[in-house]
């Protein structure tokens, strides 16, 4: 906020533009300068700068209004397939810069802007993240509906308008805080609400099933109903023709307040329902790769599915009318993880109370609408909901479930004859609870992995018994980031470099981006690189003193880590392998005098419940004091935590990187997908043969990537037969690893306070069941120090290290989540592209 009142006094002191505006720029000009008077009632003096912003926004929204209004048509007139990617997550972040670029108009609203007094990056950085997610998962959803957008093909996003999305993070005394994120405060221009097209969602009660003149028939008595009111975020793909939408839903009591308590006094007790009615979509739950099976959390997904699946049957009804066994040629529903699979029996509910259908009917049409992409193997994080719950909460939908558990135990009896063990692994219900990942397998037309390997654990392992069963609809597809944002928004400069030499189409088609490669070798494009990495370093250099008050070095080594904090990402190995560095710079004097400088930056968000996952950011912070003021280090390290990480601080850590920090445990990553944003932005890559780190070695070769530790094999074995010796073994023989480990109980880190850290020392060493270092940081620490130690005397060859920078984002074009999604469409969707 300061930042913004010193922008308006400034503003009149701005020298004017120096080029002259076009007319098409005056004419927007005066779009602007007509939205702050009609808008806020007025005159450009007195505008605040967050006026101007939403003044901005506005008129970015009016022309892909106008775009919407065509478009709809078209796709109407064409009778088009939808796509519906039903997702908990879309972590949007901030939506004017990528509008803008997508609408190609950049440099205009660049010169209004600076005509006007103001510069377009200062006022985009008023507008709040639209935090809607946790991690990869909501990015990912978030990327796609920009591809699919951009590819013109027809597609919604739906998920929940949460009133506050993924908490602040507030770093305090070293410790993670949690404050809440209202981004709604300000308002929000891009949403458009849609009272009118208002849903109701049904809870608990009673359920009376009839046969009334041969016909079946439902009815509850007893059950609570919320609304589910719609509101449209329309969406322009870069260059596109068509205007997708995210529709965000949110939940309202459908009384005002009860007038009868209120009339007697009861202020309170008046308000009260409407509040139990509108926490539906108040929350995001603050979980990565981890489920708590909370009562609040289901209400929220059968709210969404049911929601959504009205809509969705309610738009075929209008254009198809009631031929349901049309839908699935006119209709694909995506679930994005399990956290949406309620659809499933929802649509079945809808298809059979509501439609009339009988089951074999409606399960023919279900099991021909939904897809299922799997996003973890990590047991903690597969869904399953106790029995009593679900069935108290969704009596009718739990009818359902019970019917599909049941036919599916028919179904396995004929594959697996006689196998109880796997129709036990494989039931939708068993021991008292819903498995959702088992709904999915049992139920949808396509499963999918988000790489390579973690396709190959699906079906080699936790999913193996669903994939011999039926193996012709598991298809591995690699996730991907879109280029708009993740270069072309964040990193002009490069941008810029890189059409100045191959044209401006590899942001659209990003095959062409390989066209750089022959550039690798080219001393002038290499120092204009470089420059540009140097910048880039320079201004995060300068945010991290604004916001840590640390004086970092532009010219060491930028090693960063920035993901959500998770043990399987192994934060851990890294603070464990700076402390070892530290140690030997001061015991060490020939090492300390070769040693070439390097900040180490963390971002990195716990769960608020996950005490050990904060008790590792406690670490980093404290390290980080540690060596940060010890004057012995003359400088040489200096360890950064960078507060709140999110969509727009990814934006300017990232592309300021020479490192980047891939280094989970092998088999425990999914995909992963901040790894290929630092590898497009030039930054050379530390990781494991994990996700698609082991794609990242295809495209860009073992010579300009730094692979290091165990496979996903070697780990699997290791977790099986526990270890404890390895792990003895090297404790004792490996020094500089142990010298670090006894830091964490020794006081060394934070004098007086030897006990802090004693549960990370425990868990590495002698683990929570007996089963040491289950994450295998222990075993794969000698390895990673090594391969640090080569990346550090490589890097001092600037010449041969920016050629590998090069390389690597010349050979990141397979990583585009275009491509992703023309995998998707070309073997699950099959949309055809709007002309
Ligand atoms: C890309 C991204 C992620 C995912 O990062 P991973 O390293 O793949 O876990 C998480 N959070 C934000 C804000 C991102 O932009």
């Amino acid at each position: 906020m300061a930042q913004a009142k010193s922008m308006a006094q400034n503003k009149n002191t701005k020298t004017t533009a120096t080029t002259k505006l076009t007319a098409s720029e005056e004419a927007l000009k005066k779009e602007i300068v007509g939205k702050v008077n009609r808008h806020f009632g007025k005159v450009m003096e007195d505008a605040t700068p967050h006026m101007v912003y939403t003044a901005c926004a506005l008129t970015v929204r009016d022309r892909i209004m106008e775009k919407w209004a065509v478009s709809h048509q078209t796709v109407k007139k064409m009778g088009a397939k939808k796509l519906y990617y039903l997702s908990f997550e879309f972590l949007m972040g901030r939506l004017l810069c990528t509008n803008i670029l997508n609408l190609m108009q950049t440099e205009e609203y660049q010169h209004v802007l600076n005509d006007l007094g103001y510069s377009l990056p200062e006022i985009a950085e008023l507008e709040n993240d639209a935090g809607l997610g946790n991690g990869g998962l909501g990015r990912l959803a978030a990327c796609f509906i920009d591809s699919l957008t951009t590819l013109d093909l027809p597609a919604y996003g739906c998920t929940i308008r949460y009133e506050y999305g993924l908490f602040r993070q507030k770093i305090v005394d070293g410790y993670q805080t949690e404050l809440p994120d209202s981004w709604l405060d300000n308002g929000n221009a891009w949403e458009i609400a849609r009272p009118e097209e208002t849903v109701e969602v049904k809870f608990g009660g009673e359920v009376y099933t009839d046969w009334v003149d041969g016909k079946f028939t439902c009815r509850y008595n007893n059950s609570h109903t919320i609304l589910a009111m719609p509101y449209d975020v329309p969406l322009c793909g870069y260059d596109s023709k068509i205007v997708n939408k995210l529709r965000l839903w949110s939940s309202k009591s459908p009384d005002h307040m009860n007038m009868q308590e209120f009339n007697s006094g009861n202020y309170v007790r008046a308000v009260e329902e409407k509040e139990l009615a509108e926490v539906i979509s108040k929350v995001l739950y603050p979980e990565d790769n981890h489920t708590e099976g909370k009562e609040l959390r289901l209400k929220q997904q059968y709210f969404l599915v049911s929601a959504t699946l009205q809509w969705i049957l309610k738009e075929f009804e209008n254009r198809n009318g009631q031929d349901w066994s049309k839908l699935p040629d006119k209709v694909v529903i995506h679930i994005n993880d399990t956290h949406p699979t309620m659809a499933i029996p929802e649509m079945m509910r809808l298809l059979m109370d509501e439609k009339g259908l009988g089951w074999d009917e409606a399960w023919d049409i279900v099991t021909h609408v939904f897809a299922y992409t799997n996003h973890t193997v990590m047991s903690e994080a597969l869904e399953k909901w106790p029995l009593d719950m679900f069935r108290k909460i969704l009596p009718r939908v739990y009818m359902i479930v019970e019917e599909m558990n049941r036919r599916l135990m028919i179904r396995l009896n004929e594959v697996y004859p006689n196998d109880s063990a796997k129709h036990k692994y494989m039931a939708i219900i068993s021991d008292n609870q819903i498995f959702m990942a088992n709904m999915c397998l049992a139920s949808c037309f396509a499963v999918n992995g988000v790489s390579k390997l973690h396709t190959d654990i699906l079906k080699q392992d936790i999913f193996a018994d669903y994939y011999n069963m039926n193996n012709d609809h598991f298809y591995a597809i690699t996730n991907g980031i879109t280029f708009r944002r993740w270069i072309a928004n964040c990193n002009p400069e490069l941008t810029e470099l890189i059409s100045s030499k191959i044209g401006k189409n590899w942001i659209k088609d990003a095959s062409e981006l390989s066209k750089l490669k022959k550039y690798a070798k080219d001393p002038a494009f290499k120092k204009q690189f470089a420059e540009i990495k140097r910048n880039n370093k320079v201004r995060l250099a300068q945010y991290i003193k604004e916001h840590n008050d640390i004086v970092v070095n532009p010219d060491s080594i930028f090693d960063v880590q920035c993901k959500r904090l998770h043990e399987y990402k192994r934060q851990m190995m890294n603070v464990l392998h700076i402390l070892a560095e530290y140690n030997r710079i001061l015991e060490d004097n020939v090492y300390a005098e070769n040693y070439y400088p390097k900040t180490y930056i963390f971002g990195a968000k716990a769960a608020p419940g996950y005490k050990r996952a904060k008790l590792i950011i406690k670490l980093i912070n404290s390290v980080g004091d540690m060596i940060n003021n010890d004057p012995r280090v003359k400088d040489k390290i200096k360890v950064v935590f960078l507060e709140n990480y999110s969509v727009s601080i990814a934006e300017k850590l990232i592309i300021a990187a020479d490192i980047s920090e891939q280094i989970s445990t092998a088999g425990k990553e999914a995909s992963g997908t901040g790894n290929m944003k630092f590898m497009l932005n030039g930054a050379l890559t530390i990781g494991t043969l994990d996700g698609a780190n082991v794609e990242m070695l295809e495209q860009v070769g073992e010579d300009n990537i730094y692979i290091f530790g165990l496979k996903a094999d070697e780990v699997a074995a290791r977790v099986k037969y526990a270890g404890t010796d390895e792990v003895k073994n090297i404790y004792s023989s490996n020094a500089s690893l142990r010298h670090a480990l006894e830091q964490l109980v020794d006081g060394s880190i934070v004098p007086g306070s030897n006990q802090m850290f004693r549960d990370l020392y425990q868990t590495l060493l002698f683990g929570d069941y007996g089963f040491p270092d289950t994450y295998m940081v222990i075993r794969d620490f000698e390895e990673y120090m090594k391969t640090q130690e080569k990346m550090s005397a490589d890097y001092q060859d600037r010449d041969k290290w920016i050629e590998k920078a090069i390389l690597n984002t010349a050979s990141a074009g397979f990583f585009s989540s275009d491509r992703t999604i023309e995998d998707y469409n070309k073997n699950i969707w099959h949309l055809t592209p709007i002309k």
